[in-house]
């Protein structure tokens, strides 16, 4: 098995643990590849050769930080049927996903190279006379970027990205459970010109590695995705630094009795169980009006029925498997939680192997779900689905807020007002009309409000806020010194 190690200042570097971690094929639980368990020390060593490559990065002009990107962009589309499918070994999503996952880079790369041509500020009066007000980007610093398994390339870039664009370096840490994706992606900008020091990459666990770039002082500022709880971690200690947070979500579709059902039912199982469910946006709700809720669980049913589980390498499966054990006894847990909480299990509902192997877990259909209920609360990150029954819009709506997230969320209706009066009334960050709760596009603002996450947002124009600074600059060519606010007359 290949032994592979953490990039610093351009080299490839033995952890001092010298312990390593293995990356695993959740379909066929063999492993692939062995990366270093990093250090502390590790970091530290990460931090010294970003903060030098800082020195001259952030002086490189955007335009030709972006050319960078763009160059990975082409060689990333080239080699796009090998990094998908190395996607679905390493996290186990079925191909045509695998191959979605890294199309999203190609489009972040894509996005974010013309952003080198635009970091555009305001430009605004001034109070005073001869006196001009504007505001330009400056980089944050060195950056700490920590990232979970369940996009191993996306979410790398629509880190990697915007970071680089606005001059900053980086130390990032990928999660453990796809360390070779990542790795990839740090070749990948290497390949395309990005000089040494710029990035450098630490494999390790969240407790030793995450917690060190996390602390660390000499780093200004964090870009976090991943759950809740260690979201919280983040957020308490970091310091005085910049901190973006992505986290989990619960997010739902409200099912009105206008809707078009196919559309619904398309949508629903899209969003339920593609990727497994492990989709921060994935739907692990269905909130349906009173009327049409036997019609939606017979043609739910119906499809569930059909979904076929196995290695996403094959083209006849559907549905992959989870990340690894622990994610199989958590969704497993969740079933018995919501029996034993008077949920009615319609199908679905254990564990599965495929050829004996894999993390595998059949999909899940739950009715009589109320929305205090656990499984209509907590986040479990599976193919899980709980359906909620709702007398009316306003119900619904209550139904979908009641939970401490809110990434995404959709209604299915013919009816504008319902339509419109749900995007008025939801509060998740994302919002869909007629389409499943998944589906972002890079151009375009990504983040939740709640418990989802502290405001930050990824993609479009605003994810550039979260990797520069804005710099406010007065110019004053009186030739005498004016006060602003004292000067009044
Ligand atoms: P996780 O929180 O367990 O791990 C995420 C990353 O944090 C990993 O690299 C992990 O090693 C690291 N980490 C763990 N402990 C740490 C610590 N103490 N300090 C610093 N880093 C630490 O999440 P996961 O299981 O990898 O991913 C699933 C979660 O991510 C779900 O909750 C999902 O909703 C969320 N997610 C959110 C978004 C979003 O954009 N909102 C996108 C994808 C996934």
């Amino acid at each position: 098995m290949k032994q592979f190690h953490n990039i610093i200042n351009g080299k490839r570097i033995v952890s001092r643990s010298g312990e390593t971690i293995v990356s695993v094929n959740p379909a066929t639980e063999q492993a692939i590849t062995r990366f270093p368990k990093g250090t502390a020390q590790d970091v530290r060593a990460a931090i010294d050769a970003a903060e030098k490559a800082y020195e001259t990065w952030k002086d490189v002009p955007p335009p030709k930080r972006g050319q960078i990107l763009l160059r990975a962009a082409q060689l990333l589309r080239k080699d796009k049927l090998a990094m998908g499918r190395l996607v679905t070994m390493e996290m186990g999503k079925v191909l045509a996903e695998g191959l979605g996952d890294v199309q999203e880079s190609i489009d972040m790369l894509e996005y974010i190279a013309g952003e080198g041509r635009r970091l555009f500020g305001h430009t605004t009066t001034s109070e005073l006379p001869d006196k001009m007000a504007m505001t330009v980007r400056a980089p944050v610093g060195v950056m700490g970027l920590i990232t979970p398994w369940n996009f191993p390339t996306a979410i790398p870039i629509w880190k990697l990205a915007p970071c680089l664009v606005c001059g900053n370096t980086a130390v990032f840490k990928p999660a453990s459970d796809t360390p070779l994706c990542g790795l990839r992606m740090v070749e990948l900008l290497e390949k395309a010109g990005l000089p040494s020091g710029v990035v450098n990459f630490v494999t390790g666990s969240g407790s030793t590695v995450g917690a060190e770039i996390v602390k660390n002082k000499r780093i200004s500022g964090i870009s976090f995705t991943g759950s809740r709880e260690v979201g919280d971690f983040v957020i308490r200690n970091a310091g005085v630094k910049k901190v973006g947070l992505e986290l989990g979500g619960k997010n739902g579709i409200i099912v009105m009795d206008d809707a078009n059902m196919d559309l619904a039912v398309d949508g629903i199982i899209f969003g339920a169980y593609g990727t497994t469910g492990q989709r921060c946006t994935a739907t692990s709700r269905v909130i349906v009006h009173r009327k049409v809720r036997q019609r939606l669980e017979r043609m739910l049913v119906a499809r569930i029925k059909k979904l076929r589980l196995g290695n996403g390498l094959r083209p006849s499966t559907d549905v992959g498997p989870l990340i690894n054990q622990a994610a199989v006894d958590k969704v497993h847990e969740y079933t018995h939680i919501g029996q034993e909480d008077g949920a009615k299990l319609v199908i679905g509902g254990s564990k599965a192997k495929v050829n004996g192997k894999g993390y595998f877990y059949k999909p899940t259909l739950f009715t009589n779900v109320t929305p205090d209920m656990r499984i209509a609360q907590e986040e479990m990150f599976g193919p899980t689905l709980s359906m909620i029954e709702a007398k009316n819009l306003d119900l619904a709506v209550d139904a979908m807020n009641s939970v401490t997230y809110g990434l995404s969320a959709a209604i299915y209706t013919n009816d504008v007002r319902t339509a419109m009066l749900a995007v008025r009334d939801i509060e998740a960050g994302l919002v869909y009309v007629n389409s499943s709760t998944i589906g972002s596009e890079v151009h375009l603002p990504f983040g939740g409000v709640k418990q989802t996450g502290n405001g930050a947002r990824e993609g479009g124009i605003e994810g550039i806020n979260e990797f520069s600074e804005t710099k406010t600059v007065y110019i004053d060519y009186s030739g005498r010194l004016q006060k602003a606010q004292i000067d009044t007359d």
